[in-house]
């Protein structure tokens, strides 16, 4: 167990210290079933030999964490009760005794909320995130979070001094935004459709549009219309004011006939839909938002085989893709200021999230514990 006293290397001015001794017990959330957290006294997670202990700093609440909460649950990554949140940024306070010299205490970093095994039948295909044993990690909305030696050795990044901890708390989901492109094989002079603005989908329209590709966005409310404006978008297109949603996106692509590609990020039967009739012969859709469990989508098979659509759907993000994502954000193509629309302490965190169920067009919020 180390205590050493600790400066972080911070925004320049903005310099914090960390305490030089954890405490026994620490501030953290709890989620314990269908839309019930709450947030407790519990004890410091203990380490393994290869773990590290992160002082969270700032953790993002995320459309998947909503979705968790309504349900209660999540099948793969959290069983209540249980720590809660995965997008965090923070310094290292503490590490195992196996933990070696290149990670060390001070140090601010960014860990993944998950790593794969790379032994397996999919990490040896060179699809990680397909991994039979994805170690997923949660308890980001908390003083203090344990990161697993297989996080630590291969998906926790250290976070450049210029880089906030918001800015870089957005790996996680950008990761996933950045696999999804390189998986739709997009290039710029492209006309992409963007369908949902949330946090999702406004990635995809910020991270297609640095990338010159002309984004058409689609989405609902005026406030999610200007943040798509604001990250690049060149038109707009407001489903409560619309009708004929789907002429009048391909009105803007050449000659009417559709768009290069279509990003779904909403999650619905109806919209992977509008993605499939708005896509051109040839081109590609990514079906990204993942439908609630039951949801059934009626698919025309002529527009799969006669106008050779294809179909993509990415899951989750890989190695190679949170790294990436924390060299946009260090080149400046994203910044959480686009992305996160408030603060609020961690013991607001219950009252946030009720906020989230009934969408008042906050996009993020950023939880400071
Ligand atoms: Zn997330
Ligand atoms: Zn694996």
């Amino acid at each position: 167990m180390s205590q050493p006293s600790i400066h972080e290397a911070g925004l320049p001015g903005r310099a914090t210290v960390v305490p030089d001794r954890v405490p026994g017990n620490m501030r953290a959330a709890i989620l314990h079933g269908r839309e019930d957290v709450k947030v407790e006294r519990v004890e410091v997670p203990k380490l393994g030999e290869d773990d590290v202990l992160v002082r969270v700093h700032v953790a993002l609440t995320c459309g998947t964490d909503l979705k968790v909460w309504k349900q209660g649950f999540h099948e793969r990554m959290i069983k209540p009760p249980a720590l809660f949140g995965h997008e965090l940024a923070g310094v290292i306070v503490e590490t195992g005794s196996a933990v070696d010299g290149g990670v060390r205490t001070g140090m601010r970093v960014v860990p993944s909320n998950s790593a794969p095994c790379e032994t397996c039948f999919y990490c040896r295909k060179d699809q990680p995130n397909l991994c039979e044993d994805l170690l997923f990690n949660n308890g980001a909305y908390a003083e203090y979070i344990r990161i697993p030696g297989r996080i630590v050795r291969r998906n926790m990044l250290e976070i450049p001094d210029n880089v906030s901890f918001q800015d870089a708390a957005l790996v996680e989901p950008l990761a996933c935004v950045l696999r999804g492109i390189h998986e739709t094989g997009i290039r710029s002079g492209e006309t992409v459709v963007v369908i949902g603005c949330g946090p999702i989908g406004l990635g995809f329209i910020r991270m297609l549009s640095v990338r010159g590709t002309r984004v058409i966005a689609v989405g609902k409310r005026p406030s999610q219309m200007r943040a798509a404006e604001r990250l690049g978008a060149i038109a707009t297109f407001d489903v409560a004011e619309i009708e004929n949603l789907v002429a009048q996106v391909k009105q803007l692509t050449e000659g009417g006939r559709g768009a290069d590609a279509v990003i779904e990020a909403v999650g619905r039967a109806e919209t992977w839909q509008w993605a499939l009739a708005m896509v051109r012969k040839g081109g590609a859709v990514q079906l990204f938002g993942g439908c609630p469990r039951g949801t059934e989508v009626k698919i025309d098979p002529s527009v799969l085989h006669y106008s050779e659509v294809a179909i993509k759907s990415s899951f989750h993000h890989t190695p190679r893709f949170i790294r990436e994502a924390l060299d946009a954000i260090v080149r400046g193509e994203v910044r959480a200021a686009d992305f996160v629309t408030g603060e609020a302490p961690l013991s607001e965190l219950p009252a946030v999230f009720q906020q989230m169920k009934n969408r008042n067009g906050e996009l993020k919020t950023a939880i400071i514990p």
